[in-house]
């Protein structure tokens, strides 16, 4: 799908089964990566992360 792009674990740096498109925003999102297998609490804005502390 064009314009979207790929979450990428903040960990682990590995490619999530989460796609974000270039106007999703996302607020205390628990973001699950299967490599790593690690929640992390993330904001997305402008497909841009931002990790939750
Ligand atoms: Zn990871």
């Amino acid at each position: 799908m064009e314009g979207n792009e790929w979450l990428f674990c903040p960990v682990c740096n590995s490619k999530t089964r989460i796609q974000i498109r270039k106007d999703t925003e996302l607020k205390n999102f628990p973001l699950f990566c299967p490599k790593c297998k690690k929640e992390t609490l993330i904001n997305v804005e402008q497909q841009r992360i931002l990790v939750v502390k």
